[in-house]
């Protein structure tokens, strides 16, 4: 009710998770896996959908298995009191691997110097660590490249026959799943083979070994494996719009509360710089998210809202904490404390997909936006 003096504790600008979304795209990769185990990519916050709760519904959901990228990310989800194995995938080699192993997180090594320093907290602590070993198949990032796999086998031959580490898994990542027959996938796939025919060779057998992210899991079952990877899939994106949805269901809507409807007459033009002008009278809305929020600037005059039952184009300038829609007569009569929502996954609402074509990116970033203001909410799940 706006201006009657009851207060509104609904955000005025919000990530909305659906965690039923969540456990409904755990399903779907479940199913795609079959025989393979899933591991859930909650990085970066769970792709800034909130690593804990996504967490918990992709377990809740038949995933077994969950991955970060640094163990501050890895501990954070142990204290919350999950219990189901969880990777980190990506840390200095001085960085505290005996927090790690404190809190049974799998480390993933990539060089001799991170194994060793896996090997000086294992001494400092008297507790053996879960290590991975992570190999580079020819993405050529992270990954323990060829040349230095026959040392880092020898130390881990050691510390392994000194129980000092528990060998979990070899993987690896793909630099082209995203183009089902592109060869270098197969390429990859087999020098997969072989470090793992190297460490057997050295008397190391690990007990897993992974290869698949979303796309690979969607497309390659026969990469599958032990254990599938998905990340953006989870979230209910596709890894490869151009081919399917998969059934997927996007997890995040960005939404935000109108804060002003007027008339704005023609002739006059909106926000910084008047890029805009109204060529007749019209109704603008206010809306309270701007760039410092994870709307780019470089939106500006490339996107809608859905607002009142409708597209609404974006007018002028996005500014730091706002941005204007145009309503026209504004025939559906939108209001103040209406619901604008950004993107997200329902029928008729702007996709992620939208933004990211508007702004030559990928819909892994702008999931990965919203921020600053945005209050991040939960719907669904066993809340
Ligand atoms: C991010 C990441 C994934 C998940 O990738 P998606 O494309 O989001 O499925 C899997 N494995 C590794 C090593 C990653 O860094």
């Amino acid at each position: 009710m706006a201006g009657s003096g009851i207060v509104n504790t609904v955000p005025q600008l919000e990530t909305l998770i659906d965690l039923d979304a969540i456990a409904h795209n755990v399903r779907i990769l479940t199913e795609h896996a079959g025989d393979a185990a899933v591991m859930v990519v909650v990085k970066a916050d769970g792709y800034n959908h909130g690593a804990i709760e996504v967490a918990k519904a992709a377990l809740a959901a038949g995933a077994r298995e969950l991955g970060v990228t640094t163990i501050a990310e890895a501990v954070a989800l142990r204290e919350s009191g999950i219990d189901a194995p969880i990777l980190c995938w990506l840390n200095n080699s001085d960085a505290d691997f005996g927090s790690a192993i404190a809190a049974d997180i799998e480390i993933a090594v990539p060089s001799v110097a991170h194994l060793e320093g896996v090997a000086a907290a294992v001494d400092r602590l008297g507790r053996p660590a879960i290590v991975s070993v992570k190999v580079d198949t020819g993405l050529n990032r992270n990954g323990v490249p060829e040349s230095e796999y026959p040392r880092l086998l020898e130390l881990l031959k050691q510390l392994v026959t000194e129980d000092k580490v528990r060998l979990r898994a070899i993987f690896s990542h793909l630099a082209n799943a995203d183009e089902p027959r592109h060869p270098s996938i197969d390429l990859q796939r087999d020098r997969f083979g072989e470090f793992i025919a190297v460490a057997r060779a050295h008397g190391l057998t690990p007990e897993l070994v992974h290869l698949a992210n979303s796309a690979a899991a969607l497309t390659r079952p026969d990469l599958a494996f032990d254990m599938v990877r998905p990340g953006i899939a989870v979230y209910g994106l596709s890894p490869i719009p151009e081919i399917s949805d998969f059934g997927l269901r996007p997890a995040m809507t960005f939404r935000a509360r109108v804060a002003l409807v007027k008339r704005v007459a023609a002739g006059e033009g909106v926000s910084y710089g008047h890029e805009w002008i109204a060529d007749r009278d019209t109704t603008v809305a206010l809306i309270p998210a701007g760039y410092a929020d994870g709307v780019p600037r470089t939106l500006g005059g490339k996107f809608s809202v859905w607002l009142g039952g409708a597209r609404r184009p974006g007018i002028g300038r996005i500014c730091m904490d706002q941005l204007v829609v145009n309503l026209g007569e504004n025939e559906t009569g939108v209001r103040e404390g209406d619901t604008a929502v950004l993107f997200g996954g329902e029928p008729g609402v702007p996709h992620p997909q939208e933004w990211a074509d508007a702004l030559g990116t990928i819909h892994y970033e702008v999931v990965c936006a919203p921020r600053g203001r945005a209050v991040r909410g939960y719907l669904g799940g066993d809340r």
